[in-house]
């Protein structure tokens, strides 16, 4: 694709072998960014790579990348960055934090590894990944988009979510405290709060439970994921300039 909303653009995606990560491959790829979709599962990000991106509907120019990456992991995070270095020169300059898990219990029988698990890797992953590729892209003197996925549930809290509203209420925190920091480097950083999306993810919650909180979205219906990633291509290119430190509800109005 010659033009595109973010063309010739380097994006590394997180958690890309599924959901909203693979969605965000799929519209950065068709808006001409070259996708490095990562996720601790390799043949979910092979796949994406191999069917859900442009490269599948024929723009074989782009040189798009599936790599196996646990977040959680520093040094992982780390050899990725080098992998990356050694094979692409620069850094990627679109970074989407997708990777995101959920151990749900009542807070009175969660145990401390489902506490550890979530927040490691939603919070610490987020924190990984964003402090090594902003360092990069600082090093490179390139201007960069950091797009974190936090999650609406991280701004009301839900029964069942402790961990997993804590960790995603420490991505929005994280996110405004990040921009505040790179904004010399013109490296933006905003958050996304997605609602229910129609994702493995949220097929897991029981079917009873969605329906009604279904009753509380004015637009009566799950997401889809693409309706998430058009707004991470937004946010990744330079229609949105000037958006920084931003957490943007997109909840069909919960
Ligand atoms: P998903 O379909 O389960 O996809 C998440 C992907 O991340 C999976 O491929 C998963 O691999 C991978 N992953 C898990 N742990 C990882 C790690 N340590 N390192 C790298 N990759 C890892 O979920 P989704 O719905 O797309 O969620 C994407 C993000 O949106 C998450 O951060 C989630 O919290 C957030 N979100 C989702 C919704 C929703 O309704 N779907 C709402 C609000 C926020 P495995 O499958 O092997 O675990």
């Amino acid at each position: 694709m010659v033009g595109g909303l973010v063309a010739g653009r380097l994006a590394l995606v997180t958690g890309a072998g599924s959901g909203l990560g693979r969605a965000a491959c799929q519209v950065l790829s068709r808006e001409g960014a070259t996708v490095i979709a990562a996720d601790k599962n390799y043949n979910a990000a092979v796949e994406t790579i191999k069917t859900h991106t442009a490269l599948a509907s024929g723009a074989n120019d782009q040189d798009h990348m599936a790599v196996e990456l646990d977040v959680s992991d520093s040094t992982a995070v780390r050899n990725l960055l080098d992998t990356v270095m050694k094979q692409s020169k620069v850094p990627p300059t679109i970074i989407v934090n997708s990777a995101g898990i959920t151990r749900d219990n009542w807070l009175l029988k969660l145990s401390e590894q489902d506490y550890d698990s979530v927040l490691n890797t939603n919070l610490k992953g987020t924190f990984l990944v964003m402090q090594t590729f902003a360092k990069a892209m600082t090093e490179a003197g390139l201007p960069g988009s950091i797009i974190n996925i936090s999650s609406i549930v991280g701004k009301y809290g839900n029964m069942g979510q402790t961990n997993y509203a804590g960790s995603k209420a420490g991505v929005v925190a994280m996110t405004q405290s990040a921009a505040k920091e790179l904004g010399k480097y013109n490296i933006r950083v905003n958050a996304i709060l997605p609602g229910f999306i129609d994702t493995p993810m949220a097929n897991a919650v029981p079917e009873k439970i969605l329906q009604g909180m279904l009753k509380m979205v004015p637009l009566g219906r799950l997401g889809h994921p693409s309706e998430i990633a058009e707004v991470i291509a937004f946010l990744g290119s330079n229609k949105s300039s000037f958006v920084t430190g931003a957490a943007i509800d997109v909840t069909g109005g919960f």
